[in-house]
């Protein structure tokens, strides 16, 4: 089964996401034919197997340059014994390599780095102890770019390797590049880089006869060719990896005065800047400080300290240290099954360095600073209840009671209970439907303008204080955010936006992902209108045009622009780091970008203390912590490795010949309306489109499908999601969460490995295999039942109802067009008995008041699951819609409804009153 997802990329650049498992899959190759080579020695086969070898290799060769291991050494002895025709040489050393780099033991065992026979017995109880320790140590590899003759590149190694000392933290290799091109590449490729060495003086083309090289290069990054002068190269080089993979430590040598480079703009993106005579020492220990700074967990690593030391408790905590439990005669085994550590590391102090998370001082300050840096964000807050309170906390920390929130309605509850609790009036807008599939994309950039339209028709725009948006869906709809903020921000230039990225921690560590994160955006965007060349395309633009006036139809269909003056980049993002990182459950991240955030912080500070927990938990503290190292040193080759795997499995399921009779990936032809995905785009890739189209859809089409996430209908397999999703649990061990009518989604995560993708196409190949078999013995009655229940999952699905209106007495102006309410009150009233009534779904009654009045509105939130958004919201009217969709649900886990009482209303008569009362 596996091979279905092996690579079946030509041998070239094609896609950074693939370039990893092209590696290994042609070292793979090379083994096997090496073999082939060895065995058949001296037969009428060896000429062909060592021209193969010829090949082969040297296809290999073509992007190794960009890894230490094996190094230039290691391959010449490799290129040596090809040459002599020595097939068994050969074939031992490309099988130890071949092994080295799939086991990734070239981390750790120091043995496989030269070209010693250690299957010799005798060799390996000869080799020295390992008395560095270097077995432990974190591995990682330094990119040098240099202007050297390649000829000196293995001493240089080897000077660099000499400098190891026992107490390093940590141990790495060199990797040496010649050009601009070759570094940029092996940025790209090479996932064990964490620092790189710039070396003034080197020159742009590659030195290597790459073929698409340049092509490859410039759909990832943006060579400014105007600035590609020998002298400025190096700076140059610097910007480029700095957008590339933010994460990495940059440095540069120079012969120029180091310290007046230092202090200049260009060299922001350099961890430090050395003149040429450094010691090598010097850069040595530089390396390590700075992975250091990433390894830190400053919160983690003070909470194992403090669990070591012998401390007397006298606070309200009796687990804490493990006494009342292993002390006890009956709950020993919650000791057992947790370990000892949890217990040791549980306190209520928030002495001893713990810090407190409510007023942060000490680590867990530095923890948030972390956060904060690894993110891309100006500050960041940890949350330990979810994105569930954080989305609460950041409503209520930007909005009071009046304010208008433009807000898909289809977002999370927690944002509509934050507008509850804050007293905000949201603006509900509509996301587009994906009807087939009984589920919302995302809200398009012409309905949140229409809706700031409205307002401003309605002089209430001063009042539009927040866009709240989720992005991505559930579903995988990821939003343009540099596209939505510029035009929105364009109307009204001082809006806050609050991202709700609960699924999309993860993205900011690749950039394929990060191009469409809120944080990824926020920087893009300052930098933007603070350049000149910005002021100049403002300038031009407004002189076509005249003053802005935000009540202009116009702007629905043209591309407007910020006032450079005006503007404020004023974002915020959640995300449930336990979602898509290690972090423990309720793990979640508020991150800030917000240039008048001096206004919020007061706000922001009130609304943390409401909603948090005065007892923290300290090991969800800590695991955010960690999950942000992790990301940090590794994020980018977990992102990379998933999204890649996740195209595997996109690909192996829709080109299977059987598998794809009765199911389906959605593609983001399937998942995104054609208007909304302006480039053309049908699915990644070849054969649909080139990497380069892929590419250039991600960052310009107004929607584009996160290819993590993955829709697989089953509807067509005559499963309903609820039903497919039982099944693949009870069966074949396969956990999914979400499932709409005809669909489940499938996610794929950093922890997900080639075997759990082997593991669901082997389920459905097999499903498939009974579904052919079945039909086949049931003749045309069990077909004809099959086809009906495919067409009833498939095509009789039920409309999705759209947010109908506030009721007029909780809206200010009845007759505007802008459709935001007082829903505060509307739910409060609820709490009194006397202001409501039930009316039974079913009952003769609802559709008598649907024909004749008076209006029925809902009393509080209805919130069926799936599809988990709010069909109806206190003070909503109902609708025919709503009322039609309720009857076709066939979920159970309806939230605000019980079946036997009906649904709840608020009564005619008290509606009335507060009309009355709100009109005078
Ligand atoms: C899961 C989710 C939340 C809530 O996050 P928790 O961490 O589970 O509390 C909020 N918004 C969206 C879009 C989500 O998917």
């Amino acid at each position: 089964m596996s091979e279905v997802l092996q690579s079946s990329e030509p041998s070239r650049l094609s896609n950074v996401l693939v370039a990893a498992s092209m590696r290994a899959d042609q070292w793979r190759q090379l083994n096997a034919t090496a073999r082939a080579w060895s065995f058949a020695a001296g037969g009428p086969n060896a000429k062909g197997l060592h021209a193969n070898c010829q090949s082969q290799f040297n296809t290999v060769l073509l992007i190794e340059h960009c890894w230490a291991y094996p190094g230039e050494r290691l391959l010449g002895e490799v290129r040596e014994a090809l040459d002599r025709g020595d097939a068994a040489l050969f074939a031992r050393l490309v099988h130890k390599i071949s092994a080295a780099i799939l086991s990734g033991d070239y981390r750790r065992d120091e043995r496989v780095w030269d070209s010693g026979d250690d299957l010799d017995a005798t060799a390996l109880d000869a080799l020295p102890p390992d008395i560095t320790g270097i077995n432990e140590k974190p591995y990682f590899e330094v990119l040098v770019v240099t202007p050297s003759d390649p000829a000196q590149w293995q001493r240089s190694k080897d000077e660099m390797r000499r400098m190891r000392r026992p107490d390093d933290a940590f141990h790495f290799a060199v990797v040496h590049a010649g050009s601009f091109e070759d570094a940029a590449l092996a940025v790209m490729v090479n996932n064990d880089l964490q620092a790189v060495v710039l070396m003034d003086g080197f020159g742009f083309a590659s030195r290597h006869d790459v073929a698409d090289l340049k092509e490859f290069l410039s759909r990832h990054i943006r060579v400014d060719h105007s600035d590609l002068e020998p002298g400025s190269l190096a700076l140059t080089l610097a910007r480029t990896i700095d957008a590339f993979r933010p994460e990495l430590d940059l440095y540069l040598l120079t012969d120029r005065a180091p310290e007046s480079l230092a202090g200049s703009d260009a060299a922001a993106v350099l961890r430090r800047v050395f003149h040429y005579v450094e010691e090598p020492m010097e850069i040595h220990l530089s390396i390590l400080d700075g992975v250091n700074d990433r390894y830190l967990t400053p919160y983690f690593d003070n909470l194992k300290k403090y669990a070591m030391r012998p401390i007397g408790t006298f606070h309200a905590l009796p687990i804490a240290r493990g006494k009342s439990i292993f002390g006890s005669n009956w709950i020993r085994d919650m000791g057992h099954f947790y370990g000892t550590n949890i217990l040791f590391a549980e306190s209520s102090a928030t002495t001893g360095g713990l810090d407190s998370l409510l007023e942060p001082t000490g680590t867990i300050k530095r923890a948030q600073e972390a956060v904060a840096r690894a993110f891309g964000a100006k500050r960041a807050y940890l949350g330990t209840n979810g994105t569930s309170t954080s989305n609460k906390i950041v409503v209520q920390a930007v909005c009071k009671p009046g304010d208008i929130v433009i807000v898909d309605r289809n977002c999370h509850k927690s944002h509509h209970y934050g507008f509850v609790l804050s007293g905000a009036q949201p603006y509900y807008v509509e996301a587009f439907p994906l009807t087939q599939y009984s589920m919302y994309g995302a809200v398009p950039l012409r309905t949140i303008k229409q809706a700031l339209l409205d307002c401003a028709a309605g002089g209430k725009l001063d009042r539009v204080k927040v866009i709240d948006l989720t992005n991505c869906t559930f579903d995988g709809h990821m939003y343009n955010p540099r596209r939505v903020m510029e035009e929105c921000l364009a109307i009204k230039p001082d809006l806050i936006f609050l991202w709700d990225e609960a699924w999309f921690g993860f993205a900011r560590f690749n950039a394929l992902h990060r191009r469409r994160t809120a944080m990824g955006a926020a920087a893009a965007l300052t930098a933007r209108y603070r350049s000149a060349a910005y002021r100049e395309e403002y300038e031009a633009w407004k002189s076509g045009r005249g003053e802005v006036d935000p009540t202009d139809p116009a702007l629905l269909d043209e591309r407007w622009l910020p006032d450079p003056d005006k503007v404020r980049i004023r974002v915020y993002q959640t995300n449930s780091t336990h979602k898509s990182m290690s972090a423990f459950r309720q793990g979640s991240m508020m991150l800030v970008w917000d240039e008048d955030f001096h206004h919020v912080e007061g706000p922001f500070e009130e609304a943390f203390f409401a909603h948090t927990s005065t007892s923290p938990n300290l090991q969800l503290i800590a695991s955010l912590d960690l999950a942000r190292r992790q990301m940090e040193l590794e994020g980018y080759a977990l992102t990379t490795r998933m999204t890649d795997l996740a195209l595997k499995i996109r690909r192996a399921i829709n080109t299977h010949p059987l598998i794809s009779k009765y199911f389906k990936v959605a593609t983001p032809e399937d998942m995104i309306p054609a208007e909304y995905r302006e480039s053309g785009l049908k699915d990644y890739g070849p054969p649909h489109a080139s990497w380069a189209a892929s590419a250039e859809a991600l960052d310009s089409d107004e929607f584009a499908l996160d290819p993590t996430r993955l829709t697989l209908i089953c509807g067509a397999a005559g499963f309903d999601g609820t039903q497919f999703k039982g099944m693949l649990a009870e069966r074949f061990d396969i956990q999914i969460n979400k499932t709409s009518r005809n669909s489940v989604l499938v996610q794929t995560n950093i922890n997900n490995t080639h075997s759990d993708a082997a593991l669901l196409i082997k389920a459905l190949a097999d499903l498939s295999r009974e579904i052919e078999s079945r039909l086949s013995q049931e003749g045309t009655l069990g077909q004809q039942v099959f086809a009906d229940r495919v067409k009833s999952l498939m095509t009789d699905v039920p409309d999705l109802p759209n947010f109908s209106r506030f009721h007029d007495a909780f809206r200010d102006d009845p007759s505007g067009a802008s459709n935001e309410g007082h829903m505060r009150p509307a739910f409060f009233m609820a709490y009194e008995e006397a202001n409501c009534e039930f009316v039974k779904l079913n009952s003769e009654d609802v559709d008598r008041r649907l024909r004749e009045g008076p209006e029925m509105v809902s009393a509080n939130f209805v919130i069926p699951y799936p599809p988990g958004f709010p069909i109806m919201v206190p003070g909503q009217v109902i609708t025919a819609d709503t009322i039609a969709f309720m009857r076709k649900l066939d979920v159970k886990e309806i939230h605000g409804y019980h079946a036997a009482q009906g649904i709840k209303l608020i009564t005619p008569s008290k509606l009335a009153s507060r009309r009355a009362s709100s009109v005078q």
